[in-house]
């Protein structure tokens, strides 16, 4: 059978005509469903569109970010070469970072990494802690042990050096 003309209405079941206005037999309005209305799937498709495009717009949130390999000589050096050129190179930059786990604050709210043990100042890199996986990382950790940071610079100071919030740490 191809197309049928009929159907059956939708409340009581009764067969009625496809192009009937309501049931003869309930009098329930014969109504198509909303899904099975062609403006209904052209709403779905442009509803889709915007929430592509604005998704689109900010990906600069979503895309994964790259992290720069660096070390914290040549950080420590610039810095007290020109405070100003650090800020330039190293503001809210995302940085990888291997060194020497120098202390470990007791809240177990920050870390210092160095790149060489007992380190201080500028040589000293303090890595705030933001999550409990951080966290346990640390924990398996001890002074002098070599750590490897991913983070983003949070600040640049003159006096106490870099620091930066931990993204991932092991
Ligand atoms: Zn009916």
């Amino acid at each position: 059978m191809g197309k049928s003309k009929t159907m059956n209405c939708r409340v009581c079941g009764t067969e009625i005509a496809k192009s009937a206005k309501s049931c003869p037999q309930c009098g329930a309005k014969n109504k198509k469903p909303i899904y099975k209305k062609w403006y209904f799937w052209l709403l779905v498709l442009i509803i889709a569109m915007i929430a592509i495009s604005s998704s689109g717009g900010d990906s600069a949130d979503t895309e994964p970010v790259e992290y720069v390999v660096t070390d914290i000589k040549t950080m420590a050096d610039e810095l007290e070469n020109n405070a100003l050129n650090a800020e330039d190179t190293y503001s809210d930059a995302y940085l990888e970072i291997t060194g020497v786990l120098n202390s470990v604050d007791s809240d177990g709210s920050y870390i210092t990494v160095t790149h060489y043990q007992d380190a201080y100042g500028f040589d000293s890199i303090q890595c705030f802690v933001k999550d409990d996986t951080q966290l346990d990382v640390i924990k398996t950790k001890s002074v002098g042990d070599t750590v490897t940071v991913k983070g983003q610079i949070s600040n640049i100071g003159e006096l106490l050096g870099y620091t930066m919030d931990i993204h991932e740490i092991f």
